[in-house]
């Protein structure tokens, strides 16, 4: 069974990298210097002034406890939903209200009149003795104090982190409460207004509803349901870690302030997803091509695409939550009504899962768009560099069918399709006698892996660095790693940015 959350891809700084260790200091040292819990203090005034600034951007970027449970505990943890017991009022009250006793009654001890009258022994797993007559002593009885408090903090959390998932605790931690009721205060106050940055989408538009950002989130969030008017996530839930920033497939995620957020949203191009029109479609055909790809056409029913070669298109794979998958339109047959994709089987991927083991011909659907607009070419372009690797070569089928049937068209193109394998080279065929249209169109399969490969070996840089780019304008399409690579490459070979389109999942 594939599962629905995702443990990897969180964010980490240097200093997060290291801050767990912090934990261990104070719970494992205050045993025998309880001196060390009163650093704890310092973490209280910290989070309290960051909360009234930026809610509980602590807990997802400064927290000690939080850096474990993100680094070392998640290795562990079977990352299992955090029950909805867990997340109630009731829990979050309970747990601040034992909390408080506890607390309460560690200073008392500490600090009565009587423990300074007469010596008082305040056992610690047996291991020290705190002697509280006089100041220091009342000041390692307080440090005590914090320290036992680590302890029972670092046991619950990790066991409910083990069944669960690694920020189950933070869910009802106490300080994460005082730290969302400061925060509401500061929202009522204003203090925060400036400040507080929160999850906002270039246009809630733009989102593709596959609910990547929920599957990462620590907090099991929903932001993708939640974006506000202005397509911002208000939750104080919300720690502000950044990890569905950087696992978005659309790339329209960024922690901004109110204001900063409205200025990305008007300044973002988005008026052709206003109009992302829903589709009805039955599945017409699944044609598998090989065990790992499957070209699924749709015929659509009761009404019309408007499609430009390059565009994707949103495939609903569940509801409730509601559940897209982008693919690539990799065919488009208007008369017809005949819109195909071509799906790669990502290992262990829970949409993949869906696609492979669900969906049948005859199956009804509900497609959204097409939208995208990264790869619209631009025909007045004198030299087009085309580029896809992998499972990106998809949008560049339609794509080439287009400019090598575009009498207006002059341009020259050059196709680069890097794979791994000679054997993962798909529509060859098809690229061949698109390419083969027209003189001043070329295609370079290139091959990574594959001693027994004839043609161009190497990745798809391997290629670009050969070439003069002069009045080019750069296509791409495929896996992160290789666009990063190329963007670097491109950066070196001092190409115009403003002259490479890329989309990447
Ligand atoms: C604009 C656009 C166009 C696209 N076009 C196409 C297309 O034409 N054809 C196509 O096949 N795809 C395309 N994609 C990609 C597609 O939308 C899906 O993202 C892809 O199929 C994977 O989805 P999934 O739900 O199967 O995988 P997910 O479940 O989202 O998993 C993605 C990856 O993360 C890994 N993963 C999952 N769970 C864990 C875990 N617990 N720990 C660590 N790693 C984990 C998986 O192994 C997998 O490799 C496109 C994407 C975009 C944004
Ligand atoms: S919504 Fe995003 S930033 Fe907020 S907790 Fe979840 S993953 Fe982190
Ligand atoms: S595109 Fe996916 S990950 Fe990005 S905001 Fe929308 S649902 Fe979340």
């Amino acid at each position: 069974m594939v599962k629905y959350n995702i443990k990897a891809n969180r964010i980490f700084t240097k200093w997060r990298k290291i801050a767990w260790l912090g934990t261990f200091v104070i719970a494992v040292g205050g045993l025998f210097e309880p001196l060390l819990g009163l650093f704890v203090v310092a973490i209280i005034v910290g989070l309290m002034v960051m909360s009234f600034l930026r809610g509980r951007y602590w807990c997802g970027n400064i927290c000690m406890h939080g850096s474990f449970y993100d680094l070392i505990l998640i290795k562990f943890s079977r990352n299992e939903k955090i029950p909805n017991f867990l997340r109630s009022n009731f829990m979050v009250v309970f747990f601040l209200a034992f909390f408080m006793f506890n607390m309460g009654r560690g200073m008392i001890n500490a600090f009565t009149a009587e423990s300074l009258l007469r010596p008082r022994t305040l056992f610690v797993f047996r291991l020290i003795e705190i002697d509280v007559t006089d100041t220091v002593g009342v000041l390692r009885g307080v440090g005590f104090v914090f320290v036992n408090t680590y302890w029972m903090v670092l046991v619950i959390s990790v066991c409910l982190g083990l069944i669960f998932t690694s920020r189950a605790w933070c869910q009802f931690c106490p300080m994460g409460t005082f730290q969302r009721l400061s925060y509401r205060l500061s929202k009522i106050i204003g203090t925060s207004k400036k400040t507080d940055v929160m999850v906002s989408a270039k246009s809630k538009l733009l989102c593709h509803s596959c609910a990547k950002c929920t599957r990462v989130c620590p907090m099991q969030l929903h932001p993708y349901l939640e974006f506000d008017s202005n397509s911002q996530l208000k939750s104080d839930k919300c720690i502000k870690c950044k990890t569905c920033i950087k696992n978005c497939p659309a790339h329209i995620l960024s922690l901004q302030n109110e204001e900063n957020a409205t200025k990305i949203t008007q300044q973002t191009e988005h008026s052709y997803a206003l109009k992302k029109p829903e589709h009805r479609a039955n599945i017409e055909k699944i044609n598998k091509i090989d065990k790992n790809i499957l070209e699924i056409a749709f015929k659509i029913k009761n009404s019309t695409v408007d499609f430009i070669p390059g565009q994707f298109i949103l495939v609903n794979i569940k509801n409730n939550p509601k559940m897209n998958r982008a693919y690539s339109i990799s065919g488009f047959e208007k008369e017809k009504d005949l819109l195909r994709v071509t799906v790669k089987k990502a290992p262990g991927g829970y949409g993949s899962d869906i696609v492979f083991n669900s969906l049948k011909e005859g199956d009804e659907v509900i497609l959204e768009g097409p939208l995208g607009h990264e790869l619209t070419v631009d025909k007045t372009s004198k030299n087009i560099l085309l580029v896809a690797g992998g499972i990106g070569v998809t949008p560049f089928i339609p794509i080439l069918e287009d400019l090598s049937t575009d009498v207006g068209f002059n341009g020259n193109v050059h196709f680069i399709y890097g794979v791994n394998k000679e054997n993962e080279l798909l529509y060859l065929d098809d690229i061949k006698s698109l390419t083969n249209r027209r003189d001043n169109f070329k295609f370079t399969p290139v091959v990574a892996f594959d001693d027994n490969y004839k043609g161009e070996k190497g990745f798809v840089t391997t290629v670009i660095e050969k070439l003069s780019l002069s009045d080019t304008k750069i296509y791409m399409c495929g896996p992160k790693p290789m666009v990063d690579s190329s963007e670097k490459l491109l950066g070196k070979m001092n190409f115009d940015r403003r002259n490479l389109f890329v989309e990447s999942a």
